[in-house]
């Protein structure tokens, strides 16, 4: 682990989708407009919630494409507040890591624009191999993401909460957005 130099601030490297952006809301948008019922997704406790309501590779294929579409990605809710944002810019340099959506033509400038319309974050690295982007504190809601960058810089990767992830019972967790804050300050 490197360690901060005196003055300067840490750098957070966050996840977009679960974390920040409201991704299982969007899928629950789109489930609807090809079933045209409503599919509850953000409480299901599998990673890709979406899959049992549509078997079959070929709907599956359709769903990706859907969700991949103009619009969707600049549409998702914002799960963190503006403020809670700011108060973690103050005291660290965050970075958002985010891996793009396959195959979709639009999904990264939508992504970049909506950190910015919502958070102002303008430092955002689009890649799925994220365990490349150094940072003191890694954090991510999928375990796979956090064991990878674990396993390449050591420690400072932490699982955000999900009922998505509870599976995974091997990674340090945060819970809330105050634990998160806690941590980056350290010690008082
Ligand atoms: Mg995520």
């Amino acid at each position: 682990m490197l360690s901060i130099s005196p003055g300067s601030k840490p750098t957070v490297v966050l996840d977009c989708d679960g974390l920040l952006s409201d991704f299982l809301g969007a899928a629950e948008l789109v489930l609807h407009h090809m079933l045209r019922e409503y599919c509850p997704m953000r409480n299901a406790p599998e990673w890709s919630p979406w899959q049992k309501y549509i078997p079959g590779d070929s709907a599956q294929a359709e769903f990706a494409d859907m969700l991949g579409q103009r619009g969707v990605c600049a549409g998702m809710k914002p799960l963190v507040r503006a403020e809670q944002m700011t108060q973690l810019r103050e005291i660290a340099d965050v970075v958002v890591v985010t891996a793009p959506w396959p195959n979709s033509e639009t999904w990264m400038s939508e992504r970049s624009e909506w950190l910015y319309k919502h958070y102002q974050i303008d430092k955002i690295v689009h890649t799925a191999d994220k365990e490349y982007v150094w940072a003191n504190f890694f954090v991510d809601d999928k375990p796979e993401n956090v064991r990878a960058w674990n396993a390449r810089w050591g420690t400072g990767g932490y699982l955000w909460d999900t009922p998505q992830n509870q599976h995974a019972t091997d990674l340090p967790r945060l819970l809330t957005w105050g634990a998160l804050l806690a941590l980056v300050r350290g010690p008082e």
